[in-house]
């Protein structure tokens, strides 16, 4: 079943001015873009609509180390789709040895093609 014509307002979030714009979907297919200055505007509501992505953050247990949860985050933006998939796989995951601020906790996470990576240091309880 297609979706009759109906119009979407997103804010944009790829410069501080956060620009509104109106998306016009005729049946699934966007037919009308307005309010966005520039062409990033267009591109980033283009993505909203086809296939959302967000860099995500959060906590992974720390084992031995001197904080319990050490700050995680993607490198590069996920589908958002994917990102329950991922909590579930973080709170899964275990840190034991001690890392730096920006250190790979897991490469290629979940095959996407991104890294999950520290955030913040974390060093052995003394
Ligand atoms: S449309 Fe362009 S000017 Fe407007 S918020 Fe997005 S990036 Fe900034």
């Amino acid at each position: 079943m297609t979706e009759p014509r109906l119009t979407k307002k997103f804010i944009c979030i790829e410069c501080p001015k956060g620009c509104e714009i109106t998306v016009t979907l005729d049946e699934g297919t966007i037919v009308e873009i307005t309010g966005n200055s520039c062409e990033k505007g267009e591109a980033y509501v283009r993505a909203e609509i086809t296939n959302p992505t967000r860099v995500l953050t959060s906590s992974v247990l720390a084992e031995g180390l001197e904080f319990k949860m050490i700050p995680v985050k993607t490198n590069k933006p996920i589908s958002k789709a994917k990102l329950i998939t991922a909590m579930r796989e973080i709170k899964q995951l275990r840190i034991h040895d001690p890392v730096h601020c920006g250190e790979v906790i897991q490469r290629d996470f979940l095959g996407l093609g991104v890294n999950l990576i520290a955030t913040r240091a974390c060093k052995k309880v003394e």
